[in-house]
């Protein structure tokens, strides 16, 4: 999907230090081995099925279609994976690339802390030292998470630059990585970056499109009419509409944090209010102020709050074959708390936003229509940010 330059469109590319470029070049070409070397598939398809619980469930959403009176809701379960969200399957995929180049540590960024557990976890897993990157701030927010890591073994480092959040984690592991190349990968953890890591990490990511196709075919013999799936980087959103950009037939949404509104400067809806820019060695949308700084962003949920989209989606967008919507907080904290009432599944708050955006449209969608939202990850580690929205303390940070 992207050409050899890495380009999507005019998006995308290795805006990078000349420092990088050979670690990026190395990179590109052990992927091209080994991404059709059996052995590897084998080895990736073992860990997917018996580490990381795949395939996952496509669950037909019987109360919740029958209430909204439309569309058939489908959920893809990816909160059903280990570690709670799609977060492995690109983790798996990296740290076992890595392994095979010969690597033996693992450097990644983390905002809210789900992709540090994720990587983590898999170094862990794979004997693999791990050091993870984390802003200050975040650090704070999510002491739980920070633990966790630790208990994996890995060693979080707090970034105190910038505004000690998650792009300035990118930009540490970064600089971490031009420091020490010949025996360090590093695991970024979405569709951005410099080239490869946003084709790389698509396609560890397509799995959830594959499975989504071939179970709906078996359930239904036929294509859905829409997928959605929520974006903060956009690495669920690529995975779940990956097998699909060459089907016409099928409506590709993303479902971006509005925060409190586009037309608040508390938002991240990079979409709706960025523009093209070029950041952490790509070029593609971002949230930026009027003399191109990146712009704070902000959202109830953490694991969206990237102040930028990847390039793929940026090309999505500009060639119409996705659409791209904001939801807000309240919409998605309703839509959390409809979905925990309705089906008994309390998703990710970032999940909530796709959820929210497929109550909006279902309604007006006639019965024998189908939407598949992705349900990219679980939401017990959202339960106490989101009775604090509705002013009630559960004494947990
Ligand atoms: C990290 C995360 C996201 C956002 O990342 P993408 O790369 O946009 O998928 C969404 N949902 C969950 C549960 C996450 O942990």
């Amino acid at each position: 999907m992207s050409n050899q330059n890495g380009r999507f469109g005019l998006h995308g590319g290795q805006y990078i230090p000349e420092t990088l470029m050979n670690a990026v070049t190395e990179l590109e070409d052990a992927y091209n081995h080994y991404k059709d070397d059996p052995q590897f598939v084998k080895e990736l398809e073992d860990l997917y099925n018996n580490y990381a619980g795949r395939p996952s469930r496509l669950y037909y959403a019987a109360h919740m279609s029958q209430d909204l009176g439309g569309a058939k809701i489908y959920l893809k379960r990816e909160d059903l994976n280990h570690t709670g969200s799609h977060k492995i399957n690109n983790v798996l995929g990296q740290c076992l690339l890595a392994k095979k180049m010969g690597k033996k540590r693992i450097i990644a960024e983390t905002g809210a802390g789900q992709h540090g557990v994720a990587a983590a976890t898999a170094a862990a897993l794979m004997g693999m030292e791990c050091e993870v990157f984390m802003g200050e701030e975040d650090t704070k927010r999510q002491a739980l998470n920070v633990y966790r890591m630790r208990l994996l073994g890995a060693q979080v480092h707090p970034v105190t630059s910038g505004t000690g959040t998650l792009k300035d984690a990118v930009s540490e592991a970064l600089r971490e990585w031009t420091k020490r190349i010949d025996d360090t990968h590093y695991l970024l953890g979405s569709v951005m970056g410099p080239h490869p890591f946003p084709v790389i990490v698509r396609d560890f990511q397509a799995v959830i499109s594959r499975e989504i196709k071939q179970q709906l075919l078996e359930k239904e013999g036929r294509l859905p009419d829409v997928v959605m799936a929520c974006v903060g980087g956009g690495s669920n959103a690529m995975g779940a509409f990956y097998h699909f950009i060459d089907e016409p037939s099928v409506r590709l949404i993303g479902c971006e944090a509005a925060g409190r509104g586009i037309h608040t400067a508390e938002t991240a809806a990079t979409i709706a209010t960025g523009r093209l820019g070029i950041f952490h060695g790509m070029k593609s949308y971002f949230c930026q102020d009027e003399y191109g700084q990146i712009a704070p962003v902000y959202s109830i949920s953490a694991g969206l709050d990237y102040p930028g989209i990847g390039p793929e989606h940026a090309n999505l967008y500009d060639t119409g074959r996705a659409e791209y919507v904001a939801v807000t907080d309240d919409e998605a904290v309703e839509a959390f708390e409809y979905l925990s009432r309705i089906e008994g599944i309390i998703p990710a708050i970032e999940s909530a936003h796709a959820v929210a955006h497929a109550c909006k449209i279902a309604p007006s969608m006639d019965k024998d229509k189908i939407i598949v939202v992705n349900i990219s990850g679980r939401g017990d580690k959202d339960c106490a940010s989101i009775a604090r929205y509705r002013g009630e303390d559960l004494y947990e940070s």
